[in-house]
């Protein structure tokens, strides 16, 4: 049996539990499910692998109260005790990390050869902020010539946590993993379109010992129970990975309870390649950072700006590239692009194939629906050229294998491009010029920068976007200072003179 058919077989033991029961609800510890339910398919052909229940503000009323009632327990639990429970969570992940992989796979139509790495990393990244949870609590020590003030950081109470259909595993695992090590309790409130392996996570949850009712997950729409998680008083934070509308939307619905919100949201990110720069490996970055992923990246460079010295060399070599990618089944090992992750929007993202004509750039690669893969959601990777700021395809997120290229002359015009979008999460600048570098690294509008790499991910460094791509940061403690309150205490040494009234 070759790889591909091996993958196949597994995916279909891991599935069918879902075809022979709803997909329910985990709340307070237990597993139940709804008479309503909808169905989800699978991208790959369209066909259903089974129904999900929806979820109702009832549901979600409960799993707030659940994680309400299960956080003065958590909180008070030693950073030492959560640091082990969390690191038994991560054992156990990668004790599933096949199930993971194959079901997410089939699930988001993500290709097995990324989603493979996906569960490890994900229990990395419970690792990581396990280690850290004994050291949450830490402070500041501030002092004055009579007082020492001291901070100290206490868990904000219950969040939530909602997550969108890209890459649904390893998204919840950096939200959720920093929550629960600060000692707050979560309900997370998945994708609709993907709500599998959210489910393998709350049993996961379970099986390692988390206490019932730290952990929550309520599957359903995001009009109505994620709307009534970003409402309800008990929920002290929101951390959403979504689309900037609903950013906004989510920050008019905490208003009233006085929400604080993390997003991280959209991006039309520029990679900005110079004359100069280090043609070959370029090259590789640009293709890997918006063909990967099915282009479902909220990092992936989705704008081209390319140095005119070098443009017509390097689009020639880009075309073949591109033109070479191996769209297919995901979980066929050899693909590089699978079917995008709903039909809703393959249809998004084939309506800018015809935007593009519109607007007047050059299909150079692709644009078509690659029927004959068969009734899944697979769209040829596309490369528009001879594109300018103005058009929609140079303004708008995409999210797809669609990558528009932009010509340029100077480092000024690089930058006032790269800046001309709403967007500002990530660039990427390729030159072998260090002060160049240096110069574009301050100029650029964005939430991070990567001078002659991919998107290589530290934990411990911040994570987020500006303008519309986002608010707050996530990593290393930058996450445990959303998760978390700080108090500040201040000590008199009992020297100083406290004002006097009314003595005389
Ligand atoms: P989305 O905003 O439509 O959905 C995200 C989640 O929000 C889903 O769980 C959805 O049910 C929920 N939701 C929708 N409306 C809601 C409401 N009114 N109240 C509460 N919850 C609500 O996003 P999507 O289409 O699932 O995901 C794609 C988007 O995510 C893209 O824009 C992409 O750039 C972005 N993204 C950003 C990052 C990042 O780190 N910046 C990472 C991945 C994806």
């Amino acid at each position: 049996m070759s790889e591909f058919e091996q993958n196949l077989s597994r995916s279909k033991e891991y599935l069918a539990r879902f075809k022979d029961a709803p997909l329910g609800q985990f709340i307070g510890g237990k597993f139940y499910t709804n008479d309503k339910t909808f169905t989800n398919l699978t991208p790959v052909d369209n066909s259903s692998l089974g129904e999900v229940s929806e979820g109702t503000e009832l549901d979600m009323d409960k799993a707030c109260e659940a994680a309400k009632n299960a956080f003065p327990a958590w909180r008070d639990m030693s950073g030492a005790e959560r640091k082990k429970i969390l690191h038994h969570f991560a054992d156990k992940i990668v004790e599933r990390a096949d199930e993971i992989a194959l079901v997410e796979s089939m699930d988001c139509g993500q290709p097995i050869r990324f989603m493979k790495q996906a569960a490890i990393r994900g229990a990395a990244n419970f690792r990581f902020f396990a280690d850290k949870a004994p050291e949450a609590a830490n402070g500041l020590s501030l002092h004055q010539e009579d007082h020492t003030n001291f901070t100290v950081r206490t868990p904000i109470g219950p969040v939530g946590i909602i997550t969108p259909w890209n890459t649904p595993f390893m998204l919840a695992t950096w939200k959720i993993a920093p929550a629960l090590a600060s000692g707050c309790t979560i309900v997370h409130k998945p994708a609709e379109m993907t709500p599998l392996s959210a489910m393998l996570m709350a049993e996961i949850a379970k099986d390692a010992g988390i206490p019932d009712g730290v952990w929550n997950t309520v599957n359903g729409y995001g009009a109505t129970v994620g709307k009534r998680l970003t409402e309800h008083p008990a929920i002290k934070a929101v951390a959403l990975v979504g689309d900037s509308a609903t950013g906004r939307r989510i920050m008019r619905q905490g208003a009233d309870t006085l929400k604080r919100v993390h997003f991280e949201l959209g991006g039309k990110n520029p990679v900005i390649v110079f004359d100069d720069a280090n043609f070959d490996r370029a090259l590789d970055a640009v293709v890997f950072m918006i063909y990967s992923l099915n282009g479902q990246r909220c990092t992936s460079s989705s704008r081209l700006l390319i140095q005119n010295g070098i443009k017509d060399k390097f689009l020639t070599a880009l075309e073949k590239r591109v033109s070479n990618l191996k769209v297919g089944h995901p979980l066929d090992p050899n693909t590089e692009v699978g079917p995008l992750a709903h039909q809703e929007h393959f249809n998004k993202v084939m309506s800018y194939m015809t935007i593009a004509q519109e607007d007047g750039a050059t299909t150079k690669v692709g644009g078509i629906h690659r029927a004959d893969l068969g009734a899944g959601c697979y769209v040829s990777p596309t490369l528009f050229t001879d594109a300018d700021t103005t058009m929609r395809i140079a303004q708008e997120e995409i999210f797809g294998p669609v990558l528009t290229t932009i010509g340029f002359d100077t480092e000024e015009d690089a930058i006032a491009i790269a800046n001309d979008t709403d967007y500002g999460l990530s660039g990427y600048i390729w030159t072998e010029n260090t002060g160049r570098a240096m110069r574009m690294a301050k100029h650029v509008e964005s939430g991070m920068l990567w001078v002659n790499s991919e998107n290589n991910r530290n934990l411990p460094s911040p994570f987020g976007g500006v303008k519309s791509s986002g608010i707050g940061r996530d990593g290393g403690d930058w996450s445990f200072d959303f998760y978390m309150e700080t108090k500040n205490v201040c000590i008199a040494h009992g020297t100083h003179k406290v004002p006097v009234l009314g003595a005389s």
